[in-house]
């Protein structure tokens, strides 16, 4: 059977105005030329640092947002081109928990209701009783007490607002969760716990997980797979141990030279990337990355690297691998 999810050579330009007093119009390529598939019940991490355009992945995979070229495929069948009516039986299977539980709840609402709102939508529960029971059911599930039914967002923590976020994600019962810096505002103990509760909830229900964060410290934990982007593409995609053990793109050793090794006595290179991310109006012709890499020679500022398969579970892009081994430091 097809994947749950893939994305094939993403692409998604935003119109933009340079310059002072409406000078010429130019494109801001924030996503181009991404593909990556996901299977059921696999969890694949998005990395890479703000404006890489990871979320832009995000919410072209929910159609948030219309994509400038290549294809979102939901269980084999094209998604990115379908009318609003034809997607709305699909809406169902991909949820999403963004980052922030204080905006994404409605205040006035109480926790029933938010959580009846999906069910009604879907037409998943009818009258009251089916509905309590299910809302029931769904604190259960992301281990709050049942008597928040009754409470308003204001009244609980923000572990618990994620909570409610993630409850409300679960009611139409997807097969796909986005989850776009889902834990980032959360303090570190309160990030592990819900970063705990998705892994469950994952087991228990096999849930497929998109995982969008900056932080490789909490996706070390919980991935399966990773993909680092950069300037709007993936540079490297691989198995979590094959990232974090032996990274092949140098940029994903720089993002992993700043995330503090939990062993003691092990330490990794500290790598400090020199200059800006550049714009993405303008991205460096070549490697887009070699404007900032410590390794970039003559043939990175004119060929673009394609991502190329160096293992069974880890693709790079990176003109390094071409090298004898001798010459190239990710060997
Ligand atoms: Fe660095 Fe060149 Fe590899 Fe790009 S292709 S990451 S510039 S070594
Ligand atoms: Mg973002």
């Amino acid at each position: 059977s097809p994947p749950l999810l893939e994305v094939n050579d993403l692409t998604k330009h935003f119109a933009v105005r340079t310059g002072l007093l409406g000078g010429r119009g130019a494109a801001v390529r924030a996503v181009d030329g991404v593909s990556f598939s996901l299977e059921r019940g696999e969890t694949l991490s998005i990395v890479g640092e703000s404006g890489c355009g990871k979320s832009t992945v995000g919410r072209a995979v929910l159609r948030l947002l219309d994509v400038t070229g290549g294809q979102v495929v939901l269980d084999g069948r094209r998604i990115d081109d379908l009318s609003a009516g034809a997607m709305r039986p699909l809406r169902r299977r991909i949820q999403v928990v963004f980052q922030d539980p204080f905006s994404s709840l409605n205040p006035r609402m109480r926790v029933r209701d938010i959580l009846a709102e999906p069910l009604r939508n879907f037409r998943l529960a009818r009258g009251a009783r089916a509905l309590d029971a299910r809302v029931a059911a769904l604190l259960d599930t992301v281990r709050l007490p049942r008597d928040a039914a009754g409470r308003f967002p204001h009244e609980f923590s923000g572990g618990q607002r994620q909570r409610i976020g993630i409850a409300r994600a679960l009611a139409p019962e997807p097969d796909l969760i986005v989850c776009d810096e889902a834990v980032s505002a959360l303090d570190v103990s309160v990030k592990a716990q819900v970063v705990n509760l998705l892994q469950d909830l994952q087991r228990e229900l096999g849930l497929a997980l998109l995982f969008i964060s900056h932080d490789l410290a909490i996706v070390e934990h919980m991935t399966h797979r990773v993909a680092v982007m950069y300037l709007g593409q993936i540079v490297e995609i691989a198995a979590r141990a094959r990232v974090f053990a032996a990274p092949k793109h140098p940029y994903t050793q720089a993002l992993l030279s700043a995330v503090p090794v939990p062993e003691p006595g092990a330490a990794r290179d500290r790598i400090v990337l020199k200059g800006d991310v550049p714009s993405p109006i303008d991205p460096p012709p070549g490697c887009r990355f070699h404007t900032r890499c410590p390794y970039a020679f003559a043939r990175c500022r004119t060929e673009v690297p394609r991502l190329r398969r160096l293992s069974p579970e880890q693709e790079a892009a990176c003109h390094l691998h071409d090298r004898p081994a001798a010459e190239n430091p990710l060997a």
